[in-house]
C-alpha cells in the first residue's frame, strides 16, 4: 500500500503474462499499481517510481508523455530516491 496525494494504491506482484512483458502498470480507476515479479529489485525501484510519476501526472494533470516519465524515473533512481512499498 501506497498513499499518493492522499489517494491510497495497492500494490499487487504479478507474473510477466498478465502485464504482456511490461515491468509494471497503473490503475487510476481501481487504485492499484501492477509489478511484475520477475524483474530485479533495482528494476523494482525504478518502475515503482515510474508508475508513481503516472499516478501523479494524471492527478494534477500534467500530461507527461511515456519518455518523459521514463526519465524522471532513471533520473531519481539514480539520485538515491527510493520508494517503500
Ligand atoms: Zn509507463
Amino acid at each position: 500500500m501506497i498513499e499518493i496525494l492522499g489517494k491510497k494504491y495497492k500494490i499487487v506482484e504479478t507474473n510477466d503474462e498478465h502485464l504482456a512483458g511490461n515491468y509494471g502498470a497503473s490503475s487510476l480507476k481501481n487504485q492499484v499499481i501492477t509489478l511484475n515479479k520477475s524483474i530485479s529489485a533495482e528494476q523494482r525501484q525504478d518502475t515503482l517510481i515510474h508508475e508513481i510519476i503516472h499516478v501523479i501526472s494524471n492527478e494534477l494533470a500534467l500530461e507527461l508523455d511515456e519518455p518523459t516519465t521514463r526519465r524522471l524515473a532513471v533520473g531519481l533512481c539514480s539520485a538515491g530516491v527510493r520508494v517503500k512499498g
